[in-house]
């Protein structure tokens, strides 16, 4: 027998009780404790389905029993019966988890209903058109959920006898024409399982318990939980509770009202109603709904009450809500409320707002928007020109309900498994449907946006791609989307799968051309700024910005970086191609060039005294003033740009491969040129590089000769990029700007390679700033990156006036992980079957990785207190690598420069929830 309470009445519990009841069972319990008008009904706890896995999916020992009583107990609250075909019960069967899952779990409607029932039901509600219309219902969502059968074959038999009956819409359907349409949903159940569905209603219920239970783990629900990272043994809840019916009459009908606008955060009641109708229509997006506005001409007393009650869930949660409602001949019944899914503008906005309104604190605001949505304001919108380009050529075809606001071009696909499919090749596709349902999730995701022809502002695709932050235009009638044909009409034109579309899920618009986009500027966000101004108050950890070119450093400014934490110079030498051939010349070279330099002390290093010197020497020289002069100019312009704010530089780092000559290339040249019989003086030059290329080569470069290990061994690059970055700041410094250059030596695992570095290194900035007769005020630091540099930080602190840590090579090296290979060939797997809670790549290894960093920060700041301390890896902008780096210590974090707005809301949240 059970002892752990697994029912609980809706009178019992309350909103705080997520965990057990699920959101949605939590809140139709706080509902009613408000005395706002919810049906009569008790939740079954997430424990008893979490039990129910664990005994093999049998229900745990006494729960029927638990059920069946608080099912007499709702007969009694009723005054109707369970069954009975004079004064029948009918009851809804809900999912609903800790965590809000729209529309991936499942709900059965109607149950307890068979023919006599249904009869019985008929004769209560004084019509027997609805009674037989929740009859149809019943089997086909029955049939769906708990016997696994395709929704396209009910489809198919409604659709016949719509057109049989000749009408257009479900509800007008008379009685003779349902009994007709239940009699074909019968056999096909037989036809298709094997067996019918079950006419006693307990038996419905128990194997209707079972199922909800089971939805947990559908395919849809895992992808949901995978793809938001929600942990899967959270379990789901199932709310029971009498049904009220939205399909008995032109007064009844079912909505969904959201208390602001979910997609811009505007105050403005949003939702949508659907007279005559029941539950699901409205989010599965089969028939395109009213405005809710319609309900203020139809019924203005159950608007009043619908919006009084909108505001009142809004006051009493201080946040935006998303509610499901029927009204049964006028009488209004909420079902449901649960915070908002919103885009992340959206979030922002009513954060805001409400801080105004005096609704919530800024404390909370900076709390409820979830840090890494922030990347969604800076979605791409449709280049102003273009657009009116494509405006005049006619390439508008068609315009719908703008959903989820961003601008996107790509090739049509018109189901979700040839979405996957093609984004798994590189191919970004618009999945274009006539309606989405929860089981096209994999396709919302692996696409750039959504497009439907049928479904309002609420159905489903529209609130899971508003969650995503990607472009969505639903209920665009215009278009003719033939799923069969995989074609798509409107306007006169047709495009057939694979055809380019671009949308702009802000306007509605479709156009059948590529229009290009632009990406917003944080400055163009008021909201976005004072979210960030908050943010920056409350936190503790500076935000800093990894940028390569003066560009990205203007970018990261405007982003508000409070400097540059990592400027990588080996992206320098790609970027623009043509410089690549210098920096291979300077490393093919730097063997022989460093021997020369050695044997001969007193030439100074310079292309224009080296007559004497062998040709490679020279090319080396001569490459490297190249270099020289392109690095001056570029350390000029990033330190002119970020004036006073630190720039760590970090000296050359090439995993030798990404920069050498193809070695493959090189030998196929050579033995096309030795077949072909080419003299020895035509071959000798091609035999020579490749020699060199095969001498430099590495079985595993990412563990090789990179790093300061190529400092060590050609000092003469080193040299060179130091004088040019106190070349460059001694410029402005003499200009009048004050700068902070800082130098910074990578991957150090011995303090040995530090102290060299430095002593090697720091005469050269002495050396510059006396010929230019200017003091500059740099730093001289390093990367920890390797395991043993954390290990041994106290002593290279002793070297070092900064350390950053290189959490790439440090995941990398800390795993022994590929940081090449892993991603592509086990980690995704690793994941997928849960062995790594996370991709350490990602999201930074607190409980691994994070000793050696805490360590490192412990000795560092023992050997020399006040060190500067940051990150640089890719989980610079991670929120929980973030907070990792706020407990830690860490001064600052560094990212990319359109992850900086996400790194300082993560670094605001993470000190206010120490405080
Ligand atoms: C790192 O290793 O974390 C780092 C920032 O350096 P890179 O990614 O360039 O190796
Ligand atoms: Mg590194």
């Amino acid at each position: 027998m059970q002892t752990k309470k697994f029912i609980y009445r809706f009178s019992e519990g309350n909103a705080d009780m997520r965990d057990l009841l699920g959101g949605k069972g939590a809140n139709l319990c706080e509902m009613a404790r408000l005395a706002l008008p919810v049906p009569s009904g008790f939740v079954i706890t997430t424990e008893a389905c979490l039990e129910y896995y664990v005994q093999g999916n049998q229900l745990p020992g006494g729960l029927w029993e638990d059920i069946q009583e608080h099912m007499h107990e709702l007969e009694s609250t009723m005054g109707r019966k369970f069954g009975s075909s004079e004064n029948p019960l009918l009851v809804s069967v809900r999912s609903g988890a800790k965590v809000s899952m729209p529309g991936m779990m499942d709900t059965i409607l109607n149950l307890g209903i068979n023919d006599a029932v249904a009869e019985g039901l008929g004769r209560q509600m004084g019509d027997r058109r609805p009674a037989l219309d929740a009859h149809r219902r019943f089997l086909q969502i029955f049939a769906q959920v708990v016997m696994g059968m395709d929704s396209s074959t009910f489809e198919h038999i409604l659709e016949g006898h719509k057109k049989e009956a000749s009408v257009e819409l479900d509800h007008q359907l008379g009685p003779e024409h349902l009994l007709g349409v239940i009699a074909d949903y019968k056999t096909a159940v037989i036809e298709t399982t094997g067996a019918p569905a079950p006419e006693d209603p307990w038996e419905q219920l128990r194997q209707a318990v079972k199922a909800v239970f089971e939805s947990w783990n559908n395919p849809r629900a895992i992808s949901y939980r995978d793809h938001y990272r929600i942990p899967h043994d959270l379990g789901t809840a199932v709310t029971i509770m009498a049904m009220v019916f939205g399909n008995v009459s032109d007064d009844s009908g079912t909505g969904v009202l959201f208390t602001r606008n979910p997609s811009n955060g505007e105050k403005e009641v949003y939702g949508e109603y659907l007279p005559n109708a029941q539950g699901e229509d409205v989010v599965a997006g089969l028939r395109n709904p009213l405005p809710i506005s319609s309900l203020a001409r139809s019924q203005p007393q159950v608007h009043r009450q619908l919006t009084d009650t909108a505001k009142e869930l809004e006051r009493h949660y201080r946040d935006v809500q998303d509610m499901e409602f029927t009204v049964e001949r006028g009488r209004l019944f909420m079902l449901q409320t649960r915070s908002a899914k919103r885009t992340g503008h959206a979030a922002v906005k009513t954060a805001i707002d409400m801080v105004e309104e005096g609704l919530i604190a800024t404390e909370e605001a900076l709390k409820r928007v979830d840090a890494e949505e922030l990347t969604q304001l800076f979605v791409p919108r449709f280049d102003e020109k273009a657009l009116e380009m494509a405006m005049t050529s006619g390439a508008r075809l068609a315009q719908g309900f703008g959903a989820s606001p961003g601008a996107a071009t790509a090739k049509v696909v018109f189901d979700a498994t040839n979405a996957v499919e093609w984004a798994n090749r590189g191919e970004p596709v618009i999945l274009v449907r006539p309606e989405t349902n929860p089981d096209d999730i994999h396709g919302i995701i692996a696409s750039v946006g959504v497009v439907t022809s049928r479904g309002g502002v609420t159905s489903h695709a529209a609130v899971v791609t508003r969650g995503l932050g990607k472009p969505c235009i639903v209920g665009c009638e215009e278009l003719v989307v033939d799923v069969a044909g995989r074609t798509l009409t409107a306007n006169g034109r047709t495009i057939a799968e694979g055809g380019e579309i671009s949308i702009d899920g802000a306007t509605g618009e479709i156009f059948a051309d590529a229009i290009p986009t632009v990406q917003p500027d944080l400055e163009e966000l008021e909201d976005a700024q004072t979210l960030l101004s908050w943010a920056d108050d409350a936190r503790r950890l500076g935000v800093m910005a990894n940028a390569d070119t003066p560009a990205d450093a203007q970018q990261a400014l405007s982003m508000g970086a409070e400097g540059i934490g990592l400027c990588r110079t080996e992206h320098m030498f790609f970027n623009p191609p043509e410089r690549i051939p210098a920096v291979q010349k300077v490393l093919v070279n730097a063997p022989e060039a460093e021997r020369w330099a050695q044997e001969h002390p007193n030439l100074a290093p310079s292309s224009s005294n080296l007559e004497q010197a062998p040709a490679r020497v020279r090319e080396f020289y001569q490459a490297l003033d190249q270099l020289r002069t392109l690095q001056t100019e570029d350390f000029t312009g990033i330190l002119r740009v970020m004036g006073e704010r630190p720039v760590i530089i970090r000296l050359l780092d090439a995993p030798l491969h990404e920069f050498l000559p193809r070695h493959d290339e090189l030998f196929r040249r050579v033995i096309e040129l030795e077949t072909k019989g080419a003299s020895q003086e035509e071959l000798r030059p091609h035999q020579e590089i490749l020699r060199l290329v095969e001498s430099l080569r590495e079985a595993n470069p990412m563990l090789g000769h990179r790093g300061c290990r190529l400092g060590l061994s050609y000092p003469t690059i080193y040299e060179m990029q130091v004088e040019a970055i106190i070349t460059a700041a001694a410029t402005l410094v003499k200009e009048g700007l004050s700068v902070h250059p800082e130098i910074m030596i990578p991957l150090t695992s011995h303090v040995n390679e530090m102290r060299r570095m430095r002593q090697r290194l720091v005469p050269v900035a002495d050396r510059v700033q006396q010929q230019m007769d200017t003091k500059v005020s740099y730093k001289f630091g390093t990367m920890i990156e390797l395991p043993r540099a954390c290990l041994t930080a106290g002593e290279i602190a002793q070297e070092a006036d900064f350390f950053s840590f290189g959490t790439n090579d440090l995941t990398q090296t800390t795993y022994g992980f590929s940081r090449d290979d892993a991603e592509g060939k086990f980690l995704r797997y690793y994941m997928q079957e849960a062995i790594l809670p996370e991709d350490p790549f990602k999201t930074l290894d607190a409980e691994g990785m994070g000793i050696l960093i805490r360590m490192a920060v412990e000795q560092g700041r023992r050997t020399r207190p006040g060190i500067e301390m940051g990150i640089c890896g890719e989980h610079g902008g991670d929120p929980a690598s973030v907070a990792f780096c706020h407990q830690v210590g860490l001064d600052y974090v560094s990212c990319s420069p359109f992850r900086v707005p996400v790194a300082r809301l993560a670094a605001a949240q993470a000190a206010l929830s120490e405080s």
